[in-house]
C-alpha cells in the first residue's frame, strides 16, 4: 500500500466505497462524483501511480482488471448497450488520484471522445 494513497485506503476498506464488485486483486466502486447514469472506477489493489506504470509484468493484472470490467458492465446494465473505458494519464489528461483507475461510463449515449 502507497503511504497516503486514497484508492490503496479505499481497497484496503478504510476509506469507506460503494463497491459492485471485488475479488483478489481487483475492486470497482461507485464514482463519487458520476458523470454518466453509471461510472464506476475499477482498480488494481496493488499500486501503480497510472498506466505509465504498466509493464509487462502486469499482464495477469490487465487482463483481471479488463474481466471487472466486463462484470461491472453486466452488474450495472450496460453490457448490452455499450459503455466507455477511460483511464486519465498526467496532467494534461487531468488525473487526480495517481492511484491507476479505469472509469466505466454509461447508461447514456456519450458523444464523440474529445
Ligand atoms: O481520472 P481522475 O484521477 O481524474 O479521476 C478520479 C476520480 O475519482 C474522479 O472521477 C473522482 O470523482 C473520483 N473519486 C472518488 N472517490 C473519492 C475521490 C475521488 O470516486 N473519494
Amino acid at each position: 500500500m502507497a503511504h497516503d494513497c486514497l484508492f490503496c485506503k479505499i481497497a484496503a476498506g478504510e476509506i469507506p466505497s460503494s463497491k459492485v464488485y471485488e475479488d483478489e486483486h481487483v475492486l470497482a466502486f461507485r464514482d463519487i462524483n458520476p458523470v454518466a447514469p453509471v461510472h464506476v472506477l475499477v482498480i488494481p489493489r496493488q499500486h501503480l501511480a497510472s498506466v505509465a506504470e504498466i509493464g509487462p509484468e502486469h499482464a495477469d493484472l490487465l487482463a483481471r482488471l479488463f474481466a471487472a470490467v466486463q462484470r461491472v458492465a453486466a452488474e450495472t446494465g450496460v453490457a448490452e448497450t455499450g459503455y466507455r473505458v477511460v483511464t486519465n494519464t498526467g496532467r494534461d489528461a487531468g488525473q487526480q488520484v495517481f492511484h491507476l483507475h479505469l472509469h466505466v461510463l454509461g447508461g447514456r449515449s456519450l458523444g464523440p471522445v474529445a
